[in-house]
């Protein structure tokens, strides 16, 4: 086989990016294709922009780990790369006292996880901090940020291209052959290219199982069923009516209907949760009712007809709406046996907090074979 590049990163989003950079700091030569025109099109463009603490996750899951490592390194990344971020801190509240169960769980499960910093806070303790708070208790993470992610990504190209790798937009990987200690892929685009490679990391979000799916010589098994679920966002007119993130204790398929800050200051509240098909990112207004009702159980202030529909983003998730939330797959040859392919399913949240202890754990995947 005659290689003409060594590793090639399917897909320019966050996780897709801090791959390749990690890639190319280990002296790998780097090619990114990305069917965009533009890095970050997809869910690291569509999300919360929080920096989690760790809390929610199963404990030994990679989703706990690699949150909890990855968000003091995404800190400190940005510290070093100039990147914008507040570390505002959260509040989760419940409202009632089946709640207050729940939340006395997830505290346990929280400091299992290696969040030391974790605080039970009464009714009264929390309205001190937001006096606008209905609760009868909250638990306070003060290592929660929000974190500018499209500067994030410029800062992870840059670095990655300082490094050697190379993006190329416009060129989505239309399918791939396992050959002799490689890969052929064939990419289209204005100009359509086939090319040979020793590694393959596809990083493709929402469209990853599709992805893997044209990788001839990938037993069909390894390859996960994808599970779209969409999370729409509203906006709040007038000011923030708080200066903490509020979530409410987690429903099943997401973390509630929280507010959420931006660096500027405005709050939005979401994302809701409704399984999909297709894509289709336009807020419907009517969603705006289950909203008010949400968030009224926190905020009872919340006034009629503030709400505008904002945005969305689709969670790529890989269990369905019946089965228990599935943990991050990253599945390399030790699980599908093709050396240097490593597939990413499932990077839902918290995927841009954990991106940088991913793109670790994925390249130690690539050399311990
Ligand atoms: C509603 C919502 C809220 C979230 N909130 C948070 C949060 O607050 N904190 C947090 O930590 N995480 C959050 N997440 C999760 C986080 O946004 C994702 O885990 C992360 O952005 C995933 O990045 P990615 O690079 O895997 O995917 P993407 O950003 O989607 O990148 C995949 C890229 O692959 C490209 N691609 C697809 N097919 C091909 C192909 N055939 N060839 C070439 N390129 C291709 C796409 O164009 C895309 O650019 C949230 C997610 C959602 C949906």
């Amino acid at each position: 086989m005659s290689v003409d590049i060594q590793s090639v990163v399917i897909g320019a989003g966050v996780v897709g990016l801090a791959v390749a950079r990690q890639l190319a700091m280990s002296g790998r030569d780097v090619l990114v294709v990305e069917a965009g025109g533009g890095i970050g099109t997809g869910i690291s463009s569509r999300n919360s922009e929080v920096i989690h603490a760790g809390i929610y996750y199963l404990g030994g899951s990679l989703k706990a780990r690699l949150c909890v490592e990855g968000k003091q390194r995404l800190y400190t990344y940005c510290d070093e790369h100039g990147v914008d971020y507040r570390r505002v801190g959260k509040l989760i509240v419940a409202t009632d006292e089946l709640q207050h169960a729940a939340l006395q769980r997830l505290l346990q499960q929280g400091r299992f996880n290696g969040v030391d910093d974790l605080q039970w806070l009464d009714g009264p303790q929390a309205r001190e901090l937001e006096p606008a708070l209905s609760c009868v208790a909250a638990l306070w993470s003060p290592s929660t940020g929000i974190a500018d992610s499209h500067g994030l990504m410029l800062a992870l190209q840059g670095d990655a291209e300082r490094f050697g790798a190379t993006l190329a937009l416009h060129t989505p990987l239309l399918s791939a052959l396992c050959i002799d200690q490689g890969f052929e892929l064939h990419m289209g685009g204005s100009q359509p290219m086939t090319l040979c490679c020793r590694e393959v990391i596809n990083c493709a979000g929402l469209s990853a199982p599709q992805v893997a799916r044209t990788i001839v010589g990938l037993p069909a098994q390894f390859v996960p069923q994808a599970h779209w679920c969409k999370g729409s966002y509203f906006s709040l007119s007038g000011r923030a009516p708080f200066r903490h993130l509020v979530y409410p204790a987690p429903e099943s398929a997401g973390l509630g209907v929280h507010m959420t800050l931006d660096l500027g200051g405005q709050a939005r509240f979401g994302p809701d949760v409704e399984w999909v098909e297709h894509i289709d990112y336009r807020v419907e207004p009517r969603r705006a009712e289950v909203f008010y009702q949400a968030i009224r159980r926190y905020w009872p202030g919340l006034p009629d007809n503030s709400l505008q529909p904002a945005y969305s983003g689709i969670r790529p998730k890989i269990s369905g709406p019946t089965e228990p939330a599935a943990d991050f797959l990253v599945s390399g040859c030790a699980e599908h046996g093709v050396p240097g392919l490593v597939n990413l399913f499932g990077i839902e949240s918290p995927g841009l907090t954990s991106c940088l202890a991913l793109a670790g754990h994925v390249v130690k995947r690539l050399d311990d074979r």
